[in-house]
């Protein structure tokens, strides 16, 4: 059956176009097929990669909404290919071990670490295994709306819904067409690089025994780190298939290396007198074919809006507020944005289109917007380490984060007991303070209160 046809079929249900098969369009297009909205997904590629980028964590206030698919059958399905990182044991560049420490909000049970795109690809089989109808190879050129409709052009094709979502990433063309607006890039000091090791490389490099089957944790997961100065370098172990990635922030070359070679060298360069720097040589120079990236970090200003002039288009995930990697929480904020927007569109309901969509921007904006603003934060707390002595003498300034205001949030209640209000507001052109935030508005890091 068509998406038309579907939504002939049935005149008084929601219809939404989505667009973008990635993290945000698939959890939209999900969530809204769970509320009972009419839904088609359009992705320009032919197909997804089953493996693609390196780990992506799922914190608890995203995995709170997608352990709720199919009564856990997501969860089922993704377990297997979970990596079981519970801790994270930090040194710094002599060697000193910090400790290891409890990953709150990331661990097993509360959310999950992943391939990107093996998650992905899971998101992808489990919508279609709910009947959602998703059409690959198919680029929307044009985005148009009216007062009464919203729709898209694809293939030649004029398609219209109740709205539409554009979840084109952070290289969106359609956000230009729906806001009016771009995101400006502010460049930053630092680089960000990443490399993949897969069980076959792995395995065979006895170099690397050292991290694979360490002793004290023979089978469990675990992130190691290290803090040097204008260094931060990770690795996050999935022992059992002999996997693991890593990553380095680093500070950016002042002329741009012209090869991953080139690129690899000079993070080496970064970690010369390291007493751990030719272990950490074997894991960097080890990477995949294929599965090493390097980039300078930029920062995107923030939209004003997410919303077309007629509130009938919105964008969401990175299109909306693509954050620096460091905040951990690009995809996870995609999937509050998807769960916010099926609930609004619920209760607002198909006569009500533009105030729904106006009442997941005001429910999201902010806190969408001081997260992307956090991962500088949290790039600059962990680059600018200078006083190894403090620390070793506090090593709990050394500990992985965590936000209790992030990673404790339900944004499925809020959006629940919020909506009201928050209608109201937009209704009567008011001011809503959201109440999902730090009550000063700044990004916090703090571990467990608000
Ligand atoms: C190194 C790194 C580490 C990260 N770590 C984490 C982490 O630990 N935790 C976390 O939560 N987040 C993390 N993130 C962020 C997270 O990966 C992103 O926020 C998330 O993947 C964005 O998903 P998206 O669906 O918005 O966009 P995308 O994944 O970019 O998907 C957009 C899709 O839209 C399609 N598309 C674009 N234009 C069109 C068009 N015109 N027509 C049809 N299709 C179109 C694209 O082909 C693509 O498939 C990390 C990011 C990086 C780079």
């Amino acid at each position: 059956m068509t998406f038309e046809s579907m939504a002939q079929n049935d005149l008084n249900k929601l219809t939404v176009i989505i667009v973008g098969l990635g993290i945000a369009g698939l959890s939209v297009a999900i969530e809204c097929h769970g509320k009972g909205h009419n839904v088609m997904v359009f992705e320009k590629y032919e197909e997804l990669k089953q493996m693609e980028g390196d780990g992506i964590s799922i914190g608890s206030n995203g995995a709170r909404v997608t352990a709720k698919w199919g009564d856990g059958a997501f969860h089922k399905l993704i377990r297997p290919l979970e990596f079981q990182t519970n801790r994270a044991k930090v040194f710094d560049y002599t060697g000193y071990c910090y400790g290891t420490f409890e990953l709150h909000g990331y661990n097993e049970g509360h959310g999950y670490t992943v391939n990107r795109g093996a998650l992905v690809y899971a998101m992808h089989q489990y919508a279609q295994s709910i009947g959602i109808p998703i059409a690959l190879g198919s680029e929307v050129t044009k985005y148009w709306e009216t007062e009464d409709e919203a729709g898209i052009e694809v293939d030649g094709r004029r398609i219209s819904a109740d709205c539409v979502v554009c979840a084109e990433g952070i290289h969106s063309h359609g956000r230009l067409s729906i806001t009016g607006q771009q995101m400006n890039l502010q460049e930053t000091d630092y680089a960000a690089s990443r490399g993949y090791l897969d069980a076959q490389v792995a395995a065979r490099n006895p170099s690397l025994s050292w991290i694979l089957s360490e002793e004290e944790s023979r089978s469990e997961d675990c992130i190691y780190g290290w803090l040097g100065p204008g260094v931060h370098f990770g690795i996050t172990t999935k022992k059992k298939d002999n996997e693991l990635f890593w990553y380095c922030s680093h500070k950016a070359a002042s002329t741009a290396p012209q090869n991953d070679d080139e690129t690899m060298n000079q993070i080496l360069q970064c970690m010369n007198g390291w007493e751990v720097r030719d272990q950490l040589e074997a894991v960097i120079k080890g990477v995949m074919s294929g599965r090493f990236i390097s980039e300078k970090l930029a920062i995107r200003t923030p939209l004003t809006t997410w919303l077309s002039p007629r509130r009938r288009m919105i964008v969401v995930g990175d299109a909306a507020h693509a954050a620096l990697p460091s905040s951990g929480q690009g995809g996870t904020q995609a999937i509050e944005d998807a769960a916010t927007l099926a609930i609004a569109l619920d209760l607002a309901g198909k006569k009500n289109v533009p105030l729904a969509l106006s009442v997941t921007e005001k429910i999201r904006y902010q806190r969408a917007q001081i997260v992307q603003q956090g991962g500088l934060a949290v790039l600059q707390f962990v680059m600018n380490h200078v006083d190894f002595d403090a620390l070793r003498q506090d090593p709990t300034m050394v500990k992985p984060p965590h936000p209790a205001w992030i990673l404790d949030h339900d944004c499925q209640d809020y959006a629940l007991k919020e909506f009201s209000k928050v209608a109201e507001a937009v209704r009567n052109g008011q001011e809503y303070v959201p109440c999902n935030i730090p009550s000063d508005g700044q990004y916090r890091m703090e571990y467990d209160s608000k």
